[in-house]
Parts: C-alpha cells; structure tokens; sequence
C-alpha cells in the first residue's frame, strides 16, 4: 500500500480555529444465552449458520418473541448510566436493504426508546471528572456478517465474492447515544477513549457483555464537527464506523479534527456522510452519503407488543446492580491507601480488575500491582494486547507470588515462569516443573559452586580480602551461571562471606 497523503491542519491550529463537538454511538451486544427475538444460541464463534432459525433467517411467516434477558439487562445499563427508563416502549422496524440482513428491516427502537437521559462521568488522565450525557439507550438486534473474498485485506472494495453468515443476526444489541459533547476542545479526543474505556468497564461488571472490541461485542461510531469558535450552531457531521479500539477511538477524533478543519480553512463543505476508519495509518475515509431517519421508513413493528417495564420490576432490577467500577474504585482506593496519582496509574494501565481479582486469590495489593503494572504491562505491550487478554490468570499470577515469597522463585526466575504461562505451557506449577526452573536448594551444590568461583577468580579473592567488600558481584554471577541462574541470590551472598573471612 502506497502511504496516502491527507490535507490536515495541524491539531493546536484546529483550537485555535475551531471548536469541536462530538457524539458517540456504541453499540454493545449482550452476552444472552439466546438472540433477542428467537431460541437460537448467541455464542460467538459457531461454524457459520449454525445459529440461525427461521426469525433470525427473517423466512416468511416466522414471528419474533422477545427475549426477557435482553429487556432486563438493557434496564441495568440503563439504570448504570443513570437513565430514566421508560414503562412503556416500542420496537420499530428501520428498513433497509444489505445482504447480512434477510429481512430487509432491522428490529430497533426509534422513539420510544427503553433508556433515556442519563449520564456518565468519567475520569480523565490527569484526573479530571468530566460527565457525559447520555441521550439515550435502546434495544435493537445485530446483523449478519459478511465476509468478503478476493479483494485487498478483506474488504468489500474490489472483492470479488461474499459470504453471508447469519449467526450474529439476531443477538441482542443495545445502543447508547451520547448528547452532543460540547466543550471538550484538545481534550475531545481523550474524552472520546475514556469514555468508551468506561462504558466498556461498566458493561463488563453488570456482567451484560464481554464488550470485546477486538471480537466486535462492542463498536464504536463516532460522530464529529467542527463550528468557528464562537459560533452557536452546530457544523455539519461526519461519522466514522465501527472502531474497534481504544485507540483507533481516539485517533479517530483526533484525524477528523484535522481534516475537516482543513477542509473548511480551503473553502470546502463538509458533507453528512459515514466514513471508515483506517487502521494502517489512523486516517478516515469516505463512505455513504448519510441516510435521514425519514429514509429508513421507520414504523413499529407490528410483530410485536410495545415493552412493559413496571416501576416494581424496574427497582428490582435496579436492587441486583452489583457495586459499579467507580464505586469499586472509590473503596479500593481507600482500603489499600493509595494517591489519586497511583490509583490512576492503575486505571490507566487497565490493570485494576485483574490486580483485585488477584488480591482476591491471596496476593498482596503490592505483589498483585507489581506484577500487573510492570512485568506483565510490558508484555501486553509487547505482544500489542490488553491485558486482560494475556493468557495468565489472577490465580496462576498469585501462584507466583507465593513460590517468590517462600523461596521456590527467584524474581528472575518467576519472570520466566510466567513467560511460560503466557506461552500456553501450562500453569506456573507446570511451567517450574517442565523447564526445571526451582530454585536449587540444594546446600551442597551451591556451595560446590561457589567453591569453583571463588577458585577460579583469585584476583577477586585478594581484593575482597584487602577490604573491598563489593566485588563479590563477578563470583555471585559465575555461580548463577554454574547453576542456570537457580541459586538464591542471597544464600550465595552468605555463603561467600562465610567462606572469605
Ligand atoms: P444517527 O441515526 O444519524 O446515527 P443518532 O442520533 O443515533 O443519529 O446519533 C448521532 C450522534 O451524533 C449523537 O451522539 C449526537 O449527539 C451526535 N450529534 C448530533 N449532531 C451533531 C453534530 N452536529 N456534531 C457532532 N455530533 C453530533
Ligand atoms: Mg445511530
């Protein structure tokens, strides 16, 4: 691919020009065991069509019935993002035609949504609260996927053939809109990340979705335009589809900012209109011309009955919330006495989940944090994934931890125990056992080698003797060496000095 070249205005210049307002729409999919208007299952990952059934196959005379899991849980997000939710709403058919969608109309919510009016404040990286209105939550179902053969890295753009899977059409979707966000300036697009990275948080700890970006369980659409500082009215939108990162959320924001600032500053017109977003070089292009509510023909469906949500039934709902993230936050933060500053890191690093879930299984927070925040960041760096996505468990993390604490592990060796774990070689015990890793506790063999190194490095002996206590490193070294770095560091150490008095 050749690298494109963009008209872009530098971002301090777009502030000084312009002020950004944005939206966000993300869709989440629930984790149901079923799809939202049929018995089908709603797992991810079946051989394609396996989950379909004549509702989600939209065949001719098929009914859709809906699925009470779905309603319930789309009121807990609701309930989460401080929303009203409504006693009674509809679903509404928005038609349009696209192979991954048999019907021909997709079951969403138009304007009787479930949830409305709500908010949530999130906290950004230097620690300011911002809050972020939300419009509205609803439900709708997903649609088929498709996959495209022949064309340049799987995309629909000069492909020659299309694959439609049915599996995902039908599983249940909820949608949450943000109110304009109006005011965030160089900070839009840092709103935009920690905003999704909240949503996504809360989502997982109602225990609703796995809101996996990577495997499409959560997307992100993001709307933006820009307005002369100064001026009331909103510019004109573009919203860019499906973003499938924190990251690419950000960079999204970011791209649109400088190009459609330089768009205005050369006279051009920003038209309302979907774009894609580049994952190579974190750019946007032009997709459709933006379809009008008026051009989906939206009615409600007549299939089904609108969605009675009593008051009793909404409270206890609202009663099984389990504590929200930044409840957690609050009372982690104070029970194991850390800074604003720290306590962000660790937000920061994404790494708090799975530091208390390893507290849980007996660390310390100190151990848990070390290990979370350093070693194991710089893996998930490394290999470019979250890290809740590394293959090691808070459990098998623990299980380090306390071979470290009894002796069994060096923090050398421990490393490499995990690096096994996340190499899928096993669990830790398994990993020591296999590449033989224990510490040798053996006194006989480590004094032997200590003896050879001290044999072998006279000059080193004459020195320490003349009173140079420091230069046992060189002998501590060639007896790691000799024992494939299982000596303890420490027992050497004694060892040495017992035997140079
Ligand atoms: P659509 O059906 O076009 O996707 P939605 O109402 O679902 O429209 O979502 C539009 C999103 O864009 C909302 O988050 C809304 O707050 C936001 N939005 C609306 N107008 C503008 C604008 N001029 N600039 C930026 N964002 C906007
Ligand atoms: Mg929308």
């Amino acid at each position: 691919m050749t690298a494109a070249t963009y008209d872009l205005m530098d971002f301090d210049e777009v502030l000084e020009k312009f002020d950004p307002v944005m939206g966000l729409e993300v869709h989440v999919e629930l984790g149901t065991e079923t799809k939202m208007f049929s018995a089908s299952s709603a797992h991810f990952g079946a051989e394609p069509n396996t989950n379909v059934d004549p509702v989600s196959l939209g065949l001719p005379g098929a009914l859709p019935v809906v699925n009470a899991k779905g309603v319930e849980w789309a009121i807990k997000i609701g309930l989460a993002l401080n929303c009203e939710i409504a006693e009674s709403s509809r679903f509404a058919r928005k038609n349009y035609f696209y192979p991954d969608q048999p019907k021909n109309y997709q079951i969403s919510q138009y304007d009787e949504p479930i949830a409305y009016n709500g908010y949530l404040d999130i906290i950004l990286e230097d620690g300011t609260e911002w809050r972020v209105e939300i419009e509205r939550a609803h439900m709708e179902e997903d649609t088929g996927k498709l996959t495209h053969l022949g064309g340049e890295s799987g995309r629909i753009h000069g492909a020659t053939a299309s694959l439609v899977d049915c599996n995902r059409a039908g599983i249940p979707l909820i949608e949450i809109v943000t109110k304009p966000i109006e005011g965030a300036g160089e900070r839009a697009p840092e709103i935009a990340r920690a905003y999704v990275s909240a949503l996504r948080d809360l989502v997982k700890a109602l225990g609703v979705s796995d809101a996996r970006m990577d495997q499409g369980s959560m997307r992100v659409d993001s709307n933006l335009s820009l307005r002369p500082i100064g001026q009331y009215e909103f510019g004109t939108r573009t919203e860019t589809k499906n973003i499938n990162s924190l990251k690419s959320v950000e960079q999204a924001v970011r791209f649109e900012m400088m190009r459609q600032a330089a768009a205005l500053e050369n006279g051009e017109e920003i038209v309302q209109e979907t774009r894609h977003y580049q994952e190579g070089d974190g750019s946007t292009s032009k997709g459709r011309p933006k379809e009008t509510a008026e051009d989906y023909r939206y009615f409600n469906d007549p299939d089904l009955p609108p969605v009675i949500a009593p008051k009793d039934w909404v409270e206890e709902i609202r009663s099984t919330l389990p504590e929200l993230p930044w409840v957690r936050r609050a009372r982690i933060q104070k029970e194991w006495q850390l800074s604003d500053a720290e306590m962000r890191d660790l937000v920061n690093a994404g790494a708090l989940d799975r530091i208390i879930e390893t507290v849980e299984v007996g660390a310390t927070p100190n151990e848990a944090r070390s290990w979370w925040v350093s070693y194991l960041s710089q893996k998930a760096n490394e290999t470019g994934v979250e890290l809740e996505d590394l293959s090691i468990t808070p459990t098998e993390v623990a299980r380090v931890v306390t071979l470290v604490n009894e002796g069994k592990l060096t923090t050398k060796l421990a490393r490499q125990a995990v690096d096994g774990v996340l190499a899928d070689e096993g669990t830790v015990d398994e990993v020591v056992a296999a590449r033989g890793l224990e510490v040798v506790r053996d006194d006989g063999a480590i004094e032997a080698a200590v003896d050879e190194a001290l044999a072998a490095n006279p000059d080193i002996v004459e020195k320490y003797r003349a009173g140079n206590k420091k230069v046992t490193g060189a002998i501590v070294g060639a007896v790691m060496k000799a024992t494939k770095g299982k000596a303890d560091p420490a027992q050497v150490n004694k060892l040495i000095a017992e035997k140079l008095q």
